[in-house]
């Protein structure tokens, strides 16, 4: 392989940024051409339109996906099968006999062809502050980062955790484990110490990647207090890499090496390693139902693709566009729509640092205007918090670059659907509701692609992509046939972006996807599949709660609050909330003879959870109740509890199998009291 070798320029320089001129769009012309769309079609026989694409990817997934991998990805060696599953065992194998590199698919080859073209703009925490880095800069970037982690000792297959908000030196550090063969888990910058400590420990990890300090809306974090807390309790760390995003010193230990300082030690060019296409690319850990978060695995060539080809085909995407997805790189989000998908493409990517509030509400379009974003792909829960400062914010800024507009995370309500197309989108742009999880690896449902002019519903994920054979389930594992009807959302069919396994669990992997619909990857999900034959996402069927677009298991929060001192047992439910969709209603059963004021213990809780996860995770309501609801042989009765926080006491169902009914009673009558006082604030 021809080694790419940077420029020499200073790292700093490379920090700073540099500008580059755009590209000119290509405008889709007038009569649908399927091979100018997409040019491997050419190969498939009797395709010749948009349904015949789409039909074709499902049928004949091989020929597709082969096809794709063939024309969109570099390899190093060429794959000899382009699929080997068996969703009976959990076994998802893609591209095998290929080998590849997944930093040389989103750095080098575009330094080939474009090197100072724009690959990442970094929207910083200060406002109106924004960096460009070129691919060879960012060529540059990685291959430093990777030669400091290989100089402390980091090979194939180890573990490396990210622990740093979306940034340059985040993307870097992503790739520079790509690059070396390491497997990298991003773990996001607001999760506590002790969170940060269990993936470290689960992930089995040696080397931690932070800064000195993050910024956040005009908020220093102490980036480097928290690893070093989390470090305390994680013997297996023998390096902490410390990145400095602020001007302020923080104590460094034996285990600190500065990390821009070791980088221009390097050398600015490192060989890439060759991978096999199912070696493992990262793990990311997620919430499930259990209070233990599990590492979801991802491996390269499938992967990569899914996340470039979703990139592409979801938002229309085009050479010289500006992509400014705004969620962070700890997220699935932000590995396949900030990093991987983009770049992959060769596409310019924002990073964005900052809030949506920060220094105003106009922020995202004061954005929008200045990098002149043209996909803008972000959260409900944030479109539905700029809803309610009004229109000005968003109509004081020019936004006729944007031609695409998304949302991800949780579901869009109708009315914030309406304001995002009707006033951040002028009506022009085509709003995109992108259901997808973690598992996935990229977008499985959304309005686009699609057929020409083909409408979209507002609030609904409508379409599979290219290869996803949705189905609905019912109770009895029988298969959804017709229209308007509700089930269990599954997948029929593998696709190269699903997970692979949990790290170290396989069988979790397996009992949690593929046990209760055998031959079907079930997402966890309830749909509905409306008269139309389109599908709308109706929430997760498990104990897990999504705030804010964040996945949450309910049993995470009770494992949290059940270490305060005055708490016997608890229960946590999911509850609308106005704002992040949906928050958490946590029941207690104070231990016996424990008297609590009532003020104080809702703020200890708030923090003992806050402490225990993340701030984003404390709980939004709490109940003082003397039983909970449960039956005969001990399990608590979650569905009981769900419909008296939704005020459905109508709908309790059946209680013949409670073990005391008075409990009810009593919970409703203080959920009724909780209410009130909340209606007082
Ligand atoms: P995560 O893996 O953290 O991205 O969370 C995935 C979960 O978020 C899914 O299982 C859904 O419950 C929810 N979700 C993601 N996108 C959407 C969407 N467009 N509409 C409704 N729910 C969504």
């Amino acid at each position: 392989m021809k080694l790419l070798r940077a420029a020499c320029s200073p790292l700093q320089l490379l920090l700073s940024g540099q500008g580059a001129a755009h590209t000119p769009r290509l405008r889709a012309c007038c009569t649908f051409n399927v091979t100018a769309y997409m040019p491997e079609a050419a190969a498939f026989p009797g395709v010749r339109d948009y349904p015949g694409l789409r039909d074709y990817s499902v049928q004949q997934p091989d020929s597709f996906w082969g096809a794709l991998a063939q024309g969109r990805l570099s390899w190093i060696s060429p794959f000899h099968t382009v699929s080997d599953c068996d969703l009976s065992q959990g076994t998802i194998r893609w591209f095998q006999g290929g080998r590849l590199n997944v930093s040389v698919n989103c750095i080098d080859r575009h330094v080939h062809t474009s090197p100072d073209k724009v690959a990442l703009i970094w929207e910083r925490d200060e406002p109106g502050a924004h960096v460009k880095i070129t691919y060879r800069q960012l060529l540059e970037m990685t291959c430093r980062l990777a030669n400091t982690l290989k100089r402390q000792g980091v090979r194939k297959g180890d573990r490396v955790v990210i622990y740093i908000p979306a940034s340059p030196i985040a993307v870097a550090s992503m790739l520079a484990c790509a690059r070396i063969g390491a497997v990298h888990t991003v773990v996001f910058a607001g999760f506590s110490a002790e969170a940060l400590a269990d993936r470290i420990r689960d992930a089995q990890c040696e080397i931690v990647i932070t800064a000195n300090q993050a910024l956040r809306g005009g908020q220093v974090i102490k980036l480097k207090k928290t690893v070093d807390q989390a470090v305390k309790q994680c013997p297996s760390v023998k390096r902490v890499l410390i990145a400095t995003r602020t001007e302020n010193k923080v104590p460094m230990s034996d285990i600190d090496i500065p990390l821009e300082e070791e980088m221009m030690k390097e050398e600015p060019a490192c060989e890439p390693v060759a991978m096999e296409s199912e070696d493992m690319l990262f793990l990311l850990y997620t919430s499930g139902s259990t209070g233990k978060p599990k590492g979801v695995v991802h491996t390269q060539a499938g992967f990569l693709l899914y996340a470039a080809l979703t990139h592409r085909y979801v938002f229309d995407y085009h050479d010289g566009d500006v992509f400014g997805c705004v969620a962070d790189v700890g997220w699935i989000t932000g590995h396949s729509y900030v990093v991987f998908g983009p770049l992959c493409n060769g596409g310019t990517t924002v990073l964005f640092e900052s809030t949506p509030v920060y220094p105003n509400p106009g922020r995202y379009w004061e954005m929008v205007e200045r990098l002149k974003v043209n996909q803008f792909y972000g959260a409900p829960t944030a479109v539905r918090l700029l809803l309610k400062y009004g229109d000005t914010w968003v109509k004081s800024h020019d936004r006729s670059s944007l031609k695409t507009l998304g949302t991800v995370g949780e579901p869009i309500n109708p009315e914030a659907w309406d304001w995002y197309y009707r006033v951040v989108g002028d009506g022009k742009c085509p709003v995109v509701d992108t259901w997808w999880q973690t598992e996935t690896g990229g977008i499985c449902i959304a309005p686009r692609p699609a057929d020409r002019g083909a409408k979209i519903l507002p609030a609904m994920a409508m379409r599979p992509f290219f290869g996803i054979d949705p189905v609905l389930m019912n109770e009895q594992g029988q298969r959804l046939m017709g229209n308007a009807i509700s089930g269990s959302l599954c997948i029929a069919q593998p696709w190269p972006g699903m997970a692979r396994t949990i790290y170290n669990d396989h069988n979790r992997f397996v009992n949690t996807y593929f046990k209760a619909f055998p031959n079907h990857f079930f997402t966890g999900d309830g749909a509905y599949r409306s008269e139309e034959g389109y599908y709308q996402i109706t929430g997760r069927l498990d104990d897990v709660i999504n705030i804010s677009g964040h996945r949450l298991g309910t049993a995470e929060i009770e494992g949290a609050v059940n270490q305060h001192q005055a708490v016997a047992e608890s229960a946590a439910i999911g509850c609308a909330h106005e704002i992040k969709g949906e928050g958490s209603y946590v029941f207690i059963v104070l231990k016996d003879g424990m008297v609590v004021a009532e003020d104080v213990f809702d703020k200890e809780l708030k923090d003992i959870v806050s402490q225990k996860i993340a701030k984003y995770a404390a709980p939004d309501q709490i109940q003082i109740v003397h039983r909970l609801p449960k039956t005969r042989s001990g399990k608590i009765m979650r569905r009981v509890l769900r419909k008296i926080v939704e005020n459905k006491i109508d709908e309790l169902g059946d209680l013949t199998t409670l073990d005391d009914h008075t409990a009810v009673q009593e919970i409703i009558d203080g959920h009724k009291q909780v209410q009130k006082n909340e209606a007082k604030y």
